[in-house]
């Protein structure tokens, strides 16, 4: 699987679970999460989980499915 997160700015509480689990995926600035680059699928599902907003949004590329939430 190729996963794509994604963080909808409006729902983000931007305490940083996210980038605690993926700092190479994940950063904050001014209280909101964004994507900064890729990472290991176990990593980004894991982070997406995490979450306690469900503000992260994870689609299989290859699929072109959503997996999360
Ligand atoms: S875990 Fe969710 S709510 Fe927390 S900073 Fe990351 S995207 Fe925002």
């Amino acid at each position: 699987m190729a996963l794509l997160p994604s963080v909808d700015p409006e729902v983000c509480a931007g305490r940083g679970e996210c980038l605690f689990i993926a700092p190479q995926v994940f950063t904050i600035e001014v209280d909101v999460a964004s994507v900064i680059g890729s990472g290991p699928d176990e990593l980004i599902l894991e982070a997406a989980r995490a979450c306690p907003s469900q503000a992260i949004t994870v689609i299989d590329a290859q699929a072109g499915a959503q997996v999360h939430p």
